[in-house]
Order: structure tokens, then sequence, then C-alpha cells
């Protein structure tokens, strides 16, 4: 059930000098993995959605902010307090899993820069998943969480440093290797990514209605 509210700020955690988690006390809020909130400081009209990070079973609401510079929102949020108070609304949108495909299905999850978020969540909230993750960073210090993907499962697709798991985009990774026509393919972050990778992906023998996408920017 979607609802709005003011929820209390639990902590900052700081990951690079411009990406953090806001953990965020959860009232009671349920939601599907994948899906987002709106969120905004109290009493600000200013709102941005943020998909959640969190699983659907974890005690606390997280989200995943990159800095934008020149970005009015994602900075702001950044230098909250403790105790501070969020508007939330939500839980939003459909960007899930299918629910009969969950145990059986074979996923890959294409993501650029915090477009990781929604998929964290979905391994969270689905520990038996059977998915492959390519994660798309300029350098191996952006594989945020990477240590909750199971390390076959998880793989840094980096475009400026050479010593990751795979040197270049994942639409370079993409164009390199071979798909199982039945992989349910998601896609998240920003749009040029997720259209290239979707086309390879669908030139590659993968019908469009196993791609789904969340665009972010
Ligand atoms: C459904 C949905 C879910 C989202 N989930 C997340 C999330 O989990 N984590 C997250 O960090 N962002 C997420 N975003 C993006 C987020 O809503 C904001 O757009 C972002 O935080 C910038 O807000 P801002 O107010 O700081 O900048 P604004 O003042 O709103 O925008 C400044 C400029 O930055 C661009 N921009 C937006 N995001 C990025 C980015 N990541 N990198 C570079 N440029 C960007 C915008 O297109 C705009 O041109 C999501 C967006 C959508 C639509």
């Amino acid at each position: 059930m979607q609802t709005s509210g003011l929820h209390k700020l639990i902590k900052v955690i700081n990951l690079t000098d411009s990406t953090y988690i806001l953990q965020i006390e959860k009232n009671g809020m349920q939601f599907e993995a994948g899906q987002h909130i709106l969120l905004g400081k109290e009493n600000d009209p200013d709102q941005r959605e943020y998909s959640i990070y969190s699983g659907i079973n974890d005690e606390h609401l997280e989200v995943l902010i990159k800095e934008v510079t020149d970005g009015s929102v994602s900075k702001h949020l950044k230098n909250l307090e403790p105790g501070e108070l969020l508007n939330v609304e939500g839980p939003l949108g459909f960007f899930g899993l299918n629910k009969e495909k969950i145990k059986s299905g074979k996923f890959l999850f294409v993501a650029s820069g915090t477009g990781i978020a929604p998929f964290h969540s979905m391994i969270k909230s689905y520990p038996g998943l059977d998915y492959k993750i390519l994660h798309g960073i300029r350098t191996c210090n952006e594989a945020y969480g990477k240590e909750d993907y199971s390390k076959e499962s998880y793989l840094r697709c980096a475009s400026r440093e050479a010593d990751c798991d795979f040197e270049g985009r994942v639409t370079d990774y993409i164009i390199q290797n071979q798909f199982d026509k039945d992989t349910i393919c998601y896609f998240c972050g920003n749009f040029k990514m997720i259209k290239e990778a979707m086309d390879l992906l669908e030139k590659k023998g993968i019908p469009g209605t196993q791609l789904h996408a969340e665009v972010y920017f």
C-alpha cells in the first residue's frame, strides 16, 4: 500500500566521496524489491525518486544515492543528521521480479552506477535467486556493496580502470559474450546505457518480452 509520511533518518553511510546510503526508519512500509520511493527533506517540496536498496525483510529502509554535481536534492540529503525527518512517499513503480519466475528463472541484471540499487534489494530479498550482475562503473571503488553479491555472479565492468573484472563498458561485455535465450533481463541507470544494452541483447536473440528497464536520467 502506498503511503506518505515522515520517517526518521537513522544514519548516513558514506561509501565514496560522492556516494552514500541513507538508512531510514521503515515505519512498517511494505514494498516489492525493485520499487522506489519519493524522498525529500521535511517541509521541502523538492523530492526525488530513489530505488529501495534494502531487502523486503530488512529492519530499515535504505537508499543508495550518488551526489550529482549541481544537483539540488542529492547534495542536501547527504548533509542530514541522524534523527532529522524525511518525507517518504511510496512504494512506487512496477520494476519488480515476476513472482512465478523467482525460483526457476535465470536473471541478468545490467546496471550503471547507483542503478545497482534495485538489484541489491532483489538479491537481499530472494537469497536463492539465479542471477548475474553486470555493473557499469568508472573505477573499481564504485563497486558499492560488492560483498553482498556472490563473487561469481557480480561482474564489475570498469571503463577507466584495467584491474577490475572486465575492462570496458557493460555494452562491450554484452557484445563479447553469449547469453541463453531464456535469460530474463533487467536494466537500470542512465538511458543511453539501457537503450544500447537492450538493443544488443535483442539482436542476440533475447525476446523483447524478457527485457525490463528502469531509467534514472
Ligand atoms: C525511478 C527512479 C529511481 C531512481 N533511483 C535512484 C537511486 O536509487 N539512486 C540515485 O542516485 N539516483 C536515483 N534516481 C535519480 C534521482 O531521482 C535524481 O534524479 C538524482 O538524485 C539527481 O537529483 P538532484 O536533485 O540532485 O539533481 P537535479 O537538480 O534534479 O538534476 C541535475 C542533473 O543531473 C542529472 N542526473 C540525475 N541523476 C544522475 C546521476 N546518477 N548521475 C549523473 N547525472 C544525473 C539529471 O538528469 C539532471 O540533468 C532515480 C530516478 C528515477 C526516475
